[in-house]
């Protein structure tokens, strides 16, 4: 038989085991165990060699040479436990002779341990971690000098492998602090049974893009240095009770003892100004942005509930709240993580492409009722949620850096469609819409590139950004849209009206086009002051040259009210629903038709 990690030889009873947290399994690894205890147990002529450490974890070595077993039992164990507590070399000559060793209550001696030497092990800083033990069956009455060396050398061997798995398994080598796996195991120690809570607090001290750009211009180091101060006010706020652990490289915990009450809000409200106070770090002047959450960790949902996790997106939505703490609530959790699935499904969906679809909404010229353009408009039926919104996913795919593929898949798709339309001899223009991420100097060429690979001239698109994009974006940008215009493609200011419309900035658009949003719209045929307020941002787009759209008509009176102000073109679900591609021709058929026949009202 050789080593056994953390647990006895045959026949000998496990030690009490905590629930495992999630890591446990490398809190089993000892480096270079094995090879002391060999030369332990050769150099002392003993069959066992145990090394029994402070953390309650335990390593036996039996040595091949003396077979059997050793019948080990829990009071045993504590004894041997109890030797290794004090910290000093001990010889038991004889242990059926020690009080210690003797069960309480039974009569029976233990034959099998006679003889048992312990040496102290002692970590790097000189903590006294547990000790070695040699052990025999037989009675030795002491040890030779040269044994006594040999067990003292072994001692010192395990104490760098013990400290070394200690530091592995528990401690953050760059801020010395306790990391995740320490906070799991504490955890889990702190909640054994199935009742219980703990309290924790998680702090999210800087967003890591922002963490990520300090690394980047000033070194790991610094962000080390950044970690430890912030650390260090944390525990300028902690109370005895609390212990504080580094799990991620931007973010603490704070594991609160098990009679510890929840931090009152006044508490909260110290910490994080204590944490939103500039920092001195290596002489540079800091503000960080910190978040801090709080949860009640239930013992009963330790073991697949991940509480970290849980804590962790209370503190990260705290983050850009005003208080800068948050309290974990499960419906924000969930909605969060539905968001999450639905990024993946998003990604998945990009690659595949047979979830996605483009949507066609007519745009109608007022004057001639003629259709001009049409807008694209993207779908996604997914298997099980059904039908995906835009307004859904367009921002997800914002958030989540999946915006370009989106935007070339609408590219590529909306242009292939509109050059069949070409070639089918339809005079159409179609406008696309593109998201802020879009908006910088590859646009154009990624456009280019897709008209160029479809074989279809620039003039026939027309790009749509929202008010807001389009005016408070900076003079690159205005260039980059400028060059656009200038390579032939329409540029649309879409959802006009409902922003802060900045008339300057407005005037100085290198736009073409005005969509006045369809919530002015809606109101258009009830309230007489709203259609005053539509009537003159379509006056103030016709007298900046803009080509003049009303979005989201719905009603036949809506389309009368319009037809009264300074507007040159209409879109709406009383025109046309966004239908698929290949439903516009016939829809273009029936629509002209309509316009020929002389008493149809409408378009
Ligand atoms: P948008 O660009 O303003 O598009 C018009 C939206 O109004 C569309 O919603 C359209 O279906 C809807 N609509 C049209 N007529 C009516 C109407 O009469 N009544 C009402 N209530 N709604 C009407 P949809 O398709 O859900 O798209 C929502 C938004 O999502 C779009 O607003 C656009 O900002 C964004 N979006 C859609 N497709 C894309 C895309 O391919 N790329 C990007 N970047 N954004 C997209
Ligand atoms: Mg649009
Ligand atoms: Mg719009």
């Amino acid at each position: 038989m050789g080593i056994s990690q953390g647990s006895l030889p045959d026949g000998a009873p496990e030690a009490d085991a905590a629930p495992a947290p999630p890591d446990a399994d490398e809190k089993h690894a000892l480096p270079g165990f094995e090879a002391v205890a060999r030369l332990a147990s050769s150099a002392l002529g003993v069959p066992l060699v145990a090394l029994l450490l402070a953390d309650g974890s335990a390593y036996w070595y039996a040595s091949p040479g003396h077979p059997g077993t050793f019948a080990l039992d829990a009071a045993l164990l504590a004894a041997c436990r109890e030797v290794a507590r004090h910290g000093s070399a001990e010889v038991i000559a004889d242990a059926r002779e020690d009080a210690r060793f003797q069960p309480a209550g039974t009569d029976p001696v233990r034959a099998e341990v006679a003889f048992l030497a312990a040496e102290p092990v002692f970590g790097l800083d000189g903590q006294l971690l547990g000790a070695l033990l040699a052990i025999d069956r037989r009675p030795r009455l002491t040890l030779a000098p040269g044994e006594r060396a040999a067990l003292r050398d072994a001692a010192a061997l395990a104490g760098t492998g013990a400290a070394l798995r200690y530091y592995v398994n528990r401690i953050d080598p760059a801020t010395r602090l306790p990391h995740r796996n320490a906070f799991f195991a504490d955890l889990a120690a702190q909640l054994p049974h199935e009742t219980g809570h703990a309290w924790l607090v998680a702090i999210e001290v800087a967003p890591v893009t922002r963490f990520n750009a300090f690394v980047r211009a000033m070194g790991h180091s610094y962000a080390d240095a950044l970690m430890r101060a912030t650390a260090e006010r944390v525990q300028a706020w902690m109370t005895a009770d609390m212990q504080l652990y580094q799990v991620g490289a931007t973010r603490l915990a704070v594991l609160l003892a098990g009679s510890h009450d929840a931090p009152t809000p006044m508490r909260l409200d110290a910490l994080v100004a204590t944490l939103r106070d500039p920092v001195d770090c290596q002489g540079v002047p800091l503000t960080l942005q910190p978040g801090v959450g709080l949860l009640r960790a239930e013992a009963v949902e330790l073991r697949g509930g991940d509480p970290l996790r849980r804590v962790m997106s209370a503190s990260h939505l705290a983050q850009g709240s005003a208080n800068g703490w948050s309290v974990y609530d499960r419906d924000q959790d969930e909605r969060q993580r539905q968001e999450f699935f639905l990024v993946t499904e998003l990604a998945a969906a990009l690659s595949d492409r047979t979830e996605l679809e483009l949507h066609y909404q007519p745009r109608v010229d007022l004057a001639s009722g003629r259709c001009v353009a049409l807008e694209a408009l993207a779908r996604w039926h997914h298997p099980t949620l059904g039908e995906v919104s835009p307004g859904a996913f367009v921002p997800l795919a914002e958030q989540a850096g999946l915006m370009r593929s989106l935007t070339d898949w609408v590219f590529d798709c909306g242009l292939a469609q509109l050059a069949q339309w070409l070639r089918g001899g339809l005079d159409l223009r179609l406008s696309l819409n593109v998201s802020s991420i879009d908006l910088d100097a590859m646009l154009e060429k990624r456009l280019v590139a897709a008209a160029q690979r479809h074989g279809v001239p620039l003039a026939r698109l027309e790009l749509e950004f929202t008010e807001s994009i389009a005016i408070h974006h900076d003079e690159l940008n205005r260039g980059v849209l400028a060059a656009l215009r200038s390579a032939g493609m329409g540029i649309a200011i879409d959802d006009f009206g409902i922003g802060y419309s900045n008339l300057d900035a407005l005037r100085r658009m290198p736009a073409t086009g005005l969509k006045i949003d369809k919530s002015l719209v809606r109101a258009l045929d009830t309230r007489a002051h709203d259609a005053a307020i539509v009537r003159s941002m379509a006056a103030l787009g016709r007298e900046l040259g803009f080509r003049v759209v009303m979005e989201g008509v719905e009603t036949a009176r809506e389309l009368a009210a319009i037809r009264d102000m300074p507007c040159d073109e209409v879109q709406g679900n009383y025109i046309a629903r966004p239908m698929p591609g290949p439903a516009v021709a016939g829809w273009l058929h029936r629509h002209a038709a309509a316009r020929a026949a002389p008493a149809t009202p409408g378009c």
